[in-house]
Order: C-alpha cells, then sequence, then structure tokens
C-alpha cells in the first residue's frame, strides 16, 4: 500500500469506529474538534488522490446505522448533515458562494443557534402526531414514536395544520440543568458520564422504555418543514408556520441580509451562547429563500445552501511534550504538563495540570501522547486522556521523582494520601510558592512582585517570609538584577499599600489550611484580630458558616506551627495584621445598591464571584442595560463590554470589583 492510501485506510476506520461511538452507542471517546481534524483530513487526501474515492467512505455518509433494536423506517428523502464553517472566513466563502448562485452579493439568510441535540423527523397525520424517527444514517431512522410522546414540547395536535401528510424536522435536546443533573445522578450511581448535552439526549430519546425519557426532561426545538415542500416561500416564515401550529422553534432565529450583518451577529454569539440555557455547538446560516435552496440541492452528506458554523471546541487534542513535576508552598509536589501550544475557548494553552502520580498511572498517559484537553470549570487546563489509538510506539512512561526537585530531600507519601510531600520547611521552592501565593492578586495583591521578582529576591536572599517583604526599600531593591528606579520606587509604595489590606485577604496570603475566600471573609468578620482567631479552638472555629471539623483541626494545627507563629509574630513586627474587616450590615453590605454583570474570562469561576458579590449586597444580572451599575469583565470580553461601553456604564476588572467588594477605595 502506498503512504496516502495506508492513510486513508486507517483514517476511514479510525473514523467509522468514531461515528458508532457517537451516533449508536452515544459515547464518543474523542472530543468532536479531534473528529472534525480527522474528516477534514480524509476530505483532503480523497480530493489529492481521486482514485482513493469510495462511495462508502465516511465523508459520503450521515450518521450511523440504526440500532436493530429499534424498527427501522425509511426516510421520504435523505435527511442529511450540514456542511461546516470552522473560522470567518470559511464562513465568509460560503456567503460570497451563495452570493455568486443568486447573482445577488446581499444575501438574505435565516440565523439559527445550532442545538447540541439530535436531529429527528416528525410525521402528523391530519394535525395529530403519528411517528417520530431519528435521523440515523439519513436514508433509514429508528422509529422512537414512543418516546418522542415523553418529551416535553412535542405538540400532539397542531393547530391549523395542512390536511394530509406534515413531516417536520427538528432537535430533541435537554437544557443544560437536566443535562448537569442527570450527570451528578449518573456519578452518584457509578455510571459513566455523557460527554455532552447532545449524546445525553440521544442516551434518553434512545430507549426501549419510555419511563426512562419521561424522567430526563427532553425538550425539543422544530426548524424544517419537509413536507409539504410549497406551504411557505422562505426559511423565516417556515419558522413563523412553525411556531403558529404549536412547535416550539429556535429561539432568536434572525433574518439578515449581507455579510457584514451575518458577521456581527454569528461574533456577538460567540459569547452570548453561554447564557443560553441550552447547550449550542454553533449557529446555522441558512439560505431564506427555499425554491433557491432547492434548487441549489444536496452533496452526498449535505443541503449547499446551508452550513454551520462550528464554535471554536472548548475541548481540543494536541501533544504532551514533557512532564515536569513542581514543589509548591505547601510541600506536595505535583505534576505540569508541558504541550503544544493550542488555542483553547479562546486563549492559547501550553501548561496543563496533570494533578498527581496516580491520575497519570490511572489515565495512561504518555510523553509523546496526543491528548485531550478541557478548561475544568472553564478556567483550568485540564487533560482528560490520551489518544492510545494514535499512539506510534514512541511514546514513555512517566516516572514518578523520589526527591523533591527544588531541594532534593527525600518525598514522602502519607497514609492513605496520593500526594507526594516535599517535607522541607526550608526548601526553596516552597518558600518561592508561599510567596508568589502570599502576593497573588486573590490575597495581598501586591502588583509588581511576580514569580520571577521573587526568585530573584529569593537567590539574593533579601526575603525568605512574608515578613521579610515588607523591610524592602528602594535601595535594597536596586541591588536585584534589572530593577530600575521607577520600578522600585513603585514596587516600595505598592507593598506599602498592602500593609492595610483587610484581614481575610491576609489569611488567604498565609494559606490557612481550607480555607477559601467566603471562609477567609467569614473568620476575620467573626474574630476580627488575627491573634484572636489563631487563639480560636477547634469548638469555637466550628461554629461559623464553611468551617467543618476537619478544616477546623487543620487551621488549629497550621496555628500551632512553630515556623507559622514566627512568621505572624514577624508580620506583626512590621505592622501588618490584616485591616478589621467592614462589617455587612444588613442592606449595607460593601456592594449593596450596585447592579453588576460579569462578562469575559475571570480567574475566578463566575458562580463563586456572583454568590460572593450577592453577599456583599449587589444584585447580579444577566444582561447589560442601562440598569447596570458596573460591568465587571474580564480577559476577551466581547459584546457586554461594547455594549456597557456605548450606554458609558463603568467598566470594573477583577481587582476593581475585589478591591470595592473588600471596602476598599481604589
Ligand atoms: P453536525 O452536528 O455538524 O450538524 C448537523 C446537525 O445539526 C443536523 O443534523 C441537526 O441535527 C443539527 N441542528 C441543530 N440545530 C439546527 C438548526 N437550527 N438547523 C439545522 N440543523 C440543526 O453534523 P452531524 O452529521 O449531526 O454530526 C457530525 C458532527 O458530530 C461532527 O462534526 C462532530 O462534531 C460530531 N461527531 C463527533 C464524533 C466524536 O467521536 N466525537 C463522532 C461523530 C460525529
Amino acid at each position: 500500500m502506498t503512504e496516502p492510501s495506508r492513510r486513508v485506510a486507517e483514517l476511514r476506520a479510525l473514523i467509522s469506529r468514531y461515528n458508532r461511538e457517537y451516533h449508536q452507542l452515544d459515547a464518543p471517546s474523542v472530543p468532536d474538534a479531534e473528529y472534525d481534524r480527522l474528516v477534514r483530513e480524509l476530505q483532503a487526501l480523497e480530493a489529492s488522490f481521486p482514485e482513493l474515492r469510495e462511495a462508502d467512505s465516511p465523508t459520503q455518509e450521515v450518521g450511523a446505522q440504526p440500532d436493530p433494536a429499534f424498527s427501522a423506517v425509511a426516510h421520504r428523502s435523505p435527511v442529511l448533515s450540514l456542511q461546516n464553517a470552522l473560522d470567518q472566513a470559511e464562513l465568509r466563502s460560503f456567503v460570497e458562494r451563495m452570493g455568486k448562485a443568486t447573482g445577488d452579493d446581499m444575501v438574505a439568510v435565516d440565523l439559527e443557534l445550532k442545538i447540541d441535540g439530535l436531529s429527528v423527523v416528525l410525521r402528523y397525520q391530519d394535525g395529530v402526531f403519528n411517528q417520530g424517527i431519528t435521523r440515523g444514517d439519513g436514508l433509514t431512522g429508528e422509529d422512537v414514536s414512543h418516546t418522542l410522546v415523553e418529551v416535553l414540547d412535542l405538540p400532539h395536535r397542531l393547530a391549523g395544520a395542512p390536511s394530509g401528510l406534515l413531516e417536520v424536522r427538528g432537535e430533541v435536546y435537554l437544557g443544560k440543568d437536566a443535562f448537569l443533573a442527570l450527570n451528578r445522578a449518573r456519578q452518584a450511581s457509578d455510571q459513566p458520564l455523557f460527554a455532552n448535552p447532545r449524546n445525553a439526549a440521544a442516551g434518553a430519546l434512545r430507549q426501549l422504555d419510555a419511563a426512562v425519557t419521561r424522567q430526563r426532561g427532553l425538550r425539543c426545538f422544530c426548524y424544517e418543514i419537509r413536507y409539504p415542500t410549497d406551504l411557505v416561500e422562505t426559511q423565516t416564515q417556515a419558522l413563523q408556520k412553525l411556531a403558529a401550529m404549536g412547535f416550539a422553534i429556535p429561539p432568536h432565529s434572525q433574518r439578515l441580509v449581507g455579510w457584514d450583518a451575518i458577521w456581527t451577529q454569528v461574533n456577538a454569539w460567540q459569547e452570548r451562547r453561554h447564557a443560553l440555557p441550552f447547550a449550542t455547538d454553533g449557529l446555522v446560516v441558512k439560505l431564506d429563500h427555499l425554491p433557491t435552496v432547492a434548487r441549489l440541492g444536496a452533496t452526498a452528506k449535505a443541503p449547499r445552501a446551508m452550513i454551520a458554523f462550528k464554535f471554536p471546541a472548548e475541548e481540543v487534542v494536541t501533544r504532551l511534550e514533557q512532564v515536569v513535576w513542581q514543589v509548591g508552598r505547601t510541600g506536595v509536589v505535583t505534576p505540569t504538563a508541558w504541550l503544544t501550544p493550542v488555542q483553547l475557548a479562546g486563549t492559547t494553552v501550553s501548561r496543563a495540570t496533570l494533578h498527581n502520580a496516580a491520575l497519570i498511572s490511572s489515565r495512561d498517559i504518555r510523553i509523546g501522547d496526543r491528548v485531550v484537553l478541557r478548561k475544568a470549570g472553564e478556567i483550568i487546563p485540564e487533560i482528560v486522556r490520551s489518544l492510545d489509538t494514535e499512539r506510534d510506539g514512541g511514546e514513555l512512561a512517566i516516572a514518578a521523582p523520589s526527591a523533591c526537585p527544588a531541594c532534593q530531600s527525600r518525598l514522602v507519601q502519607r497514609p492513605g494520601e496520593v500526594a507526594l510531600r516535599c517535607v522541607n520547611v526550608d526548601c526553596p521552592g516552597r518558600q518561592l510558592e508561599g510567596l508568589v501565593h502570599f502576593c497573588s492578586r486573590s490575597a495581598m495583591d501586591i502588583e509588581g512582585l511576580g514569580p520571577k521578582l521573587l526568585e530573584n529576591l529569593l537567590a539574593a536572599g533579601l526575603v525568605r517570609s512574608p515578613a521579610d517583604l515588607f523591610r524592602l526599600d528602594e535601595t535594597t531593591l536596586l541591588t536585584v538584577p534589572r530593577m530600575a528606579e521607577t520600578s522600585a520606587r513603585k514596587l516600595v509604595r505598592a507593598i506599602d499599600a498592602a500593609r492595610s489590606r483587610p484581614l481575610s485577604r491576609l489569611l488567604i496570603g498565609l494559606g490557612l489550611p481550607g480555607v477559601g475566600e467566603r471562609a477567609a471573609v467569614n473568620l476575620a468578620r467573626r474574630y476580627r484580630r488575627l491573634e484572636d482567631l489563631l487563639a480560636a479552638d477547634v469548638a469555637d472555629l466550628c461554629e461559623l458558616p464553611d468551617i467543618g471539623p476537619v478544616t477546623a483541626q487543620e487551621i488549629r494545627g497550621w496555628a500551632d506551627d512553630e515556623a507559622h507563629q514566627r512568621w505572624v509574630a514577624e508580620l506583626g513586627a512590621v505592622g501588618v495584621e490584616g485591616r478589621p474587616e467592614t462589617l455587612a450590615v444588613a442592606g449595607g453590605g460593601s456592594l449593596s445598591g450596585e447592579r453588576l454583570v460579569f462578562t469575559g474570562t475571570l480567574s475566578t469561576a463566575r458562580d463563586q464571584l456572583v454568590a460572593e458579590a450577592r453577599q456583599a449586597g449587589a444584585e447580579v444580572l444577566s444582561a447589560v442595560s442601562s440598569r447596570v451599575t458596573h460591568l465587571v469583565a474580564g480577559e476577551n470580553a466581547g459584546q457586554k463590554r461594547r455594549l456597557a461601553e456605548q450606554l458609558a456604564i463603568p467598566v470594573w476588572d477583577e481587582r476593581a470589583f475585589r478591591r470595592k467588594m473588600a471596602g476598599e477605595d481604589s
């Protein structure tokens, strides 16, 4: 076999396997982006080597064969898939193609949300629901009438339907809440989780027992009238007609004319879609004039006059180049994956956590593997799994270290724990991480004191513990390599400003075990002074919300540790004791009267920030309007930020938001 024919055979086998897993078993083993990449590679090879084309190549087929557990029903006409555009240029060239085909540059389209669900065809006889069929392989589907009647939005009797047969196409889906609840329940009963809402919806609909479907809360949008074909002239009218008959239609559908209008909307949805109560994996751009859609026809797989614009993947595949072990401030040694840089949910990712050695071996991750990457909680890049089907034998197993990567002392593993620990309190690696954490934004927020500079300060012997930072002056700082006068001056000012940070920030900075932002605020409000908190006994600590007996024990243990007592005493000696927290009086929290909207990528999970803002008295809204008092914008804030600027609504970054919440003026 030649090289291209070998690769074509390999790709076909792989894609067929993935199709089966996805469409038949509702359990994909690779993310969609990886599947799409393989299909595109196969398409490119088939285009370059016409002799390798075959009618039964997966590039020419839709979905997968129906499952024999259901009765097979032949479709009246093929139920096709959609061609897709992965970026602006590909979408633009589709719009240009449509312009040429219709002889009008100002192409009129209907823009619809692409619902991440399962395609179904519904048949009504004289306005009464008669039969429902999955797409199957596009020619034959599975009869799922018995489960479709359990779908919440499915009308059983229509208003004003044509007499005889009416056939419509729609998408059965699960709302985000129902999807999360379903996965939570599966996790609790040790069942495998669904990879996405689409597979979960398919799993719920393709059931022999309708009682299972009933419990899952499936919904359905309908978006196409397949028969009669001459009921309406345009796609916009088709949606109106469907709605009038009683179907739920994709919300926010819009008729748009010309490229500029199309792109403005498509672009805006990349951000807006996160606020929808159901998952979307893209948008569908459909030529509005239906007779032209029919005239332009279809390829074996998809109509020519519509296209799916796919949103950038939230899960991507890249190569694991190396694993680097690092010691953290508590002594735990963790592996970090160094990856071939890849775009993920709006940022370039080249590092990801691997958590611990046990996880590496349970997921059988090896150096050189192609790995699936995802952002956990939409923030932290994480390796989900390796693609073992793509190994070439050159991959290397990852060995856990026996010595600390920073001080070479022997690592220990506490009974019952998976973590490897460095127990040397003078370990320079631990000291550095402790100081980096102390200065970080969510702790003492000392601008300009980043990891590199702290490393230099440690190496020069100028700092060892947090209190040393507050003894730094301009003259000392100027002895550090590459430190200029202006930056030294600014830094001293920033350090000085941190002296009066609230006690809750100091508690976070010191790294009290198990104490997150909310618990820190509660502790600070209850005890007011650091020394009183550190004198508190376990029973007293347990009375606070968010502090359970384990955390209380750990805080007590922390306070009893001599090294920590020394830190606190030294901090007191340089005047850093944590300013008593502003008390939240009923209706008078630090953010009371504020109506906030959050947008963009924030360094803390959005849910948490929202909860904190509400606790501090703010009202949190989802849409920008003139009622909003401030927009809290993280990185890559798009549409909402622009709208806020148009309405002259002041914008806070995360830091300003935190300062306001802590009752500081900034
Ligand atoms: P598709 O999901 O890219 O798009 C077509 C489908 O979009 C239609 O069948 C329809 O069901 C749906 N849709 C939702 N809203 C719509 C609307 N408003 N108008 C029209 N259609 C709408 O194509 P597909 O053929 O269903 O599936 C192929 C895709 O599935 C691949 O691109 C890949 O992303 C995924 N897939 C993944 C794997 C895997 O292993 N991860 C395997 C097979 C397929």
